[in-house]
């Protein structure tokens, strides 16, 4: 096939400031190029793939509090979020519904829709937390899941786990965290929000975001193996029985890719990280409130901040890569390619622009 333009190249991550992924570690890269034909779904045609998934499952579980961890790699965040919502359905009777913060992530829309179950978004308090009233007043019989966000995609904020732990057991609901975004760097802070803080059932925490694994690597975990049940379907042509995961054929570089990441940055690794992305945020969010923007404080590394129309255009113009809250604030995300001096020249386009 004749080709008129030359092949694209992948994007330039010098002015990206809005993206949840990052470029991968090397050794995550490699070794997903390593894999990118084996088929982890087909554990009894690929048995080494399929190591390294049971490794890495160990090693997450490691990240986020469990020792028994059960679950897998799979395409991302949303699949998780789905799964734990299929899991929390198929384990309860007659029609379910869902309970979570109206900060949840959009894939609960999605679980919601696909399921056919309800979903109820509580309202968040003044510093953009689940108002645990608000989703203890949403719960009732009928609720077999509460899902509470542990960084949440347009603020960072954390929710009060385990209290929200406590409405789930008032209602005999089942506990779900989302930590896609935040499971890479919660572990060094004294945030509560794992299997070892509190009674959580199900985690949603993605390789591929801040654990710096190639795109797509996705992680689910349980604390309990009838989880894993209650999602597993026969397999009729395949040599292993059932099969708990969404997806079929699955990435053989985002498991490896995940393997490679955590065995060369957990823990050291991701808490340098961590510590060097936080640095970045409280940075960025200083010198934007000395120049008179109202900035959301960074809890975790991701800062959002109250910027007019034009100026965000215009920095759009400049090639800065940004993205906005559902309220319109600025937001940029620390990722690990974000460094001092990408946000030094973020700083001085937006002088170019506005009144810094
Ligand atoms: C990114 C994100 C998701 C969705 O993950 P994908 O990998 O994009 O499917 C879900 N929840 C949170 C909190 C996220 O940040």
């Amino acid at each position: 096939m004749p080709r008129a333009e030359p092949t694209p190249a992948p994007q330039d991550f010098d002015r990206v400031l809005s993206s949840m992924c990052t470029e991968p570690h090397p050794a995550a890269r490699e070794a997903a190029v390593a894999f990118l034909a084996d088929n982890p779904g087909d554990p009894a045609t690929y048995p080494a793939v399929a190591d390294l998934e049971t490794e890495a499952i160990d090693a997450l579980g490691e990240v986020v509090g469990l020792d028994d961890p059960h679950g897998y790699v799979g395409s991302g965040g949303t699949e998780a979020n789905i799964q734990a919502v299929r899991a929390a359905r198929n384990l309860a009777d007659g029609d379910v519904n869902v309970v979570a913060p109206e900060s949840a992530h959009f894939s609960f829309q999605k679980a919601a829709d696909v399921l056919g179950v309800e979903l109820l978004l509580a309202p968040t308090d003044d510093d953009h937390r689940a108002d645990v009233d608000a989703v203890a007043d949403l719960a009732d019989d009928d609720t077999a899941l509460v899902a509470g966000v542990a960084g949440t995609t347009e603020y960072g904020r954390v929710d009060p786990i385990p209290a929200l732990a406590d409405v789930a057991a008032d209602v005999d609901a089942r506990l779900h965290v989302d930590a896609a975004w935040g499971g890479f760097v919660l572990p060094f802070t004294d945030h509560d929000w794992s299997f070892a803080d509190a009674p959580v059932d199900t985690m949603t925490i993605d390789p591929h975001k801040m654990g710096q694994a190639p795109i797509p690597a996705g992680g689910f975990l349980a604390r309990d193996a009838e989880t894993l049940d209650a999602l597993a379907i026969d397999t009729p042509y395949l040599e292993s029985d059932t099969q708990p995961t969404l997806g079929g054929t699955r990435s053989g570089a985002g498991v490896a890719g995940t393997h490679a990441a955590l065995d060369a940055l957990w823990p050291e690794g991701y808490r340098d990280q961590y510590e060097r992305s936080q640095a970045n945020a409280d940075y960025l969010a200083a010198e934007l409130r000395e120049h008179g923007y109202d900035v959301v404080d960074p809890v975790l590394p991701l800062v959002a901040a109250d910027l007019p129309d034009a100026e965000f255009e215009a920095l759009r113009e400049d090639g800065w890569r940004i993205s906005r809250t559902a309220t319109g604030e600025l937001r940029v995300v620390c990722m690990p390619h974000v460094t001092r001096e990408m946000l030094d020249d973020f700083l001085a386009s937006l002088s170019g622009v506005g009144n810094v």
